[in-house]
């Protein structure tokens, strides 16, 4: 599977996964332009699955839904983005080209938000796309692929509140919807890893993440080959 990332981040999330058949866009909280740029203009999506309603993943939508690209969301998530995009439940198998797609829910301050395993039956590999999300309740069996989101450092936060340069409130909301990095580590060790070939960190925050030493940090745990996006 190819994975690219497009963007990353509270500026806008949107990434291009392919198995060579089948092309999805996962998220796509930045302008259609952006998406085109990143992508060469070879914008021939099978669907763009959105976890949630927040801006920075879902702004493109409306100009998707234009151009005749399916949108797929839960949906909470479609009322709440007041768009005509196709309803997904969870734990239902969806196939969109060669993918199947399955959402689950996550803990987000959102008001469906959902994270997504998707399995290619052309290369019969399997990805897990977990972002915004305080926490998994879940545990995955034979993934290939993480892309997870790697928010913060808890005492990079802290310090950023007590040297005034980020407000309680804002670590409060961080703290309760995003992921640690003691939280991806504990989730990646409690999922079998045997058969994953890469973890992608994704959603870093640029004040209270240091990207050099997460990917190190995951990298000693895992021993995978991690990048960071
Ligand atoms: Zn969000
Ligand atoms: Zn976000």
């Amino acid at each position: 599977m190819d994975i690219q990332c497009i963007s990353s981040g509270s500026k806008g999330n949107a990434y291009r996964i392919t198995d060579g058949h089948s092309t999805l866009l996962l998220d796509c909280g930045v302008s259609f332009k952006k998406i085109q740029v990143a992508c060469n203009f070879n914008t021939q999506f099978d669907g763009c699955l959105i976890t949630h309603e927040h801006q920075d993943h879902c702004k493109g939508a409306k100009e998707l839904l234009r151009r005749g690209i399916d949108v797929y969301a839960t949906e909470g998530t479609l009322s709440a983005m007041n768009i005509n995009g196709l309803v997904i439940h969870t734990e239902h198998t969806y196939d969109i080209g060669t993918f199947e797609v399955i959402a689950f829910d996550i803990e987000h301050d959102a008001t469906e938000p959902v994270g997504f395993l998707i399995y290619s039956t052309a290369t019969n590999e399997k990805l897990l796309y977990l972002t915004d999300t305080c926490y998994c309740r879940y545990t995955f069996s034979d993934l290939n692929y993480i892309m997870i989101e790697c928010n913060h450092d808890k005492e990079m936060l802290i310090d950023n509140v007590l040297n005034k340069n980020i407000y309680p409130d804002l670590a409060k909301r961080i703290l309760k919807s995003h992921m640690s990095l003691d939280t991806c580590i504990e989730f990646l060790k409690a999922n079998n890893l045997s058969k994953v070939k890469e973890i992608y960190l994704i959603h870093l925050s640029n004040e209270n993440s240091n990207a050099n030493t997460f990917k190190t940090e995951i990298q000693k745990v895992t021993g995978k080959l991690v990048r960071v996006f």
